[in-house]
């Protein structure tokens, strides 16, 4: 009997009809067979032809399996990329969102010397930031040990290991454990999702809910993260924080509550909806 080997073209064409119930079905089924096969991009192009290995072709279906239940392409593959660099990720951190890159360049624009970031998961906010900004430094916290490993894993593998600090603490413990230290520029991307959201909850259900919830009406990490900002961000400083397409309103109240005699601003994405409080 004569096999007829599948080739890579084939079996890409086959991943994507596969995944079709994804948005991103052409993009996930490349993403899946070079993490299962070892080939980049252009190997996979240059292999176009040639036939998949068996070993191959079983890893590539086991990924996606994974995939058509659901699984973000990202934690298949344990990495994201943010703002051009690559992070590492997995269930315990959020995975990092396009959107929020928005954050990353308003801290730039800025020029701090010492940068907290709240809530920090994969670090990918901190460590982005003082990977374009070579004197600054900078204090990543979290409520998740597991998140804080995977925050110290990017930040060795981005060689920021002598700028950037970690640690395990809540919104409301953090100002106390600085002492007297101020910070020039506070970022957050606070969980802002009300509990029972089930509309996000789908979406987002491979993802730590302690990343995405806040309390009955989503706004309990706004409360606490503005009263971070009032005892920790120097007179001359600024804050950016992430908030909700619908909480331009609230969450500006809260924070203009909790900051007497501050400038309070909220900033629109690309998208045109309300994305940031500064
Ligand atoms: N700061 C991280 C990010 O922006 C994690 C945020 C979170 O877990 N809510 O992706």
């Amino acid at each position: 009997m004569i096999f007829r080997k599948e080739t890579y073209a084939h079996a890409l064409a086959r991943g994507a009809r596969r995944l079709k119930v994804s948005p991103t079905a052409q993009l996930d089924a490349r993403v899946l067979l070079s993490e299962a096969s070892g080939l980049d991009r252009a190997q996979l192009i240059a292999a176009d032809r040639e036939a998949v290995p068996e070993a191959v072709l079983t890893r590539y279906a086991e990924l996606l399996r994974r995939r058509r239940e659901g699984e973000p392409v990202a934690y298949i593959t344990g990495r994201q990329e943010f703002y051009g660099r690559p992070f590492a990720v997995n269930p315990s951190v959020l995975i990092p969102r396009p959107e929020s890159e928005m954050l990353v360049e308003a801290a730039l624009a800025a020029h701090p010397q010492r940068v907290l970031d709240l809530g920090t998961g994969s670090g990918c906010l901190l460590l982005s930031a003082l990977s374009e900004l070579p004197r600054a430094e900078g204090v990543g916290t979290d409520v998740s040990r597991e998140a804080l490993s995977t925050a110290e894993r990017n930040r060795t593998a981005l060689r920021l290991d002598g700028r950037a600090r970690f640690e395990l603490l809540s919104f409301a413990d953090t100002p106390l454990s600085m002492g007297t230290e101020l910070f020039d520029v506070i970022l957050a991307n606070p969980p802002y999702i009300a509990e029972g959201d089930e509309q996000a909850a789908g979406a987002a259900r491979f993802e730590p809910h302690s990343a995405l919830f806040s309390g009955e009406d989503g706004l309990e990490a706004h409360r606490e993260v503005a009263q971070v900002i009032a005892r920790l961000l120097h007179p001359s400083g600024s804050a950016f924080i992430e908030i909700g397409y619908d909480q331009g309103e609230s969450a500006e109240a809260i924070y203009k509550e909790a900051l007497p005699g501050r400038s309070v601003l909220t900033k629109k994405d690309h998208a045109g909806y309300p994305r940031m409080v500064a």
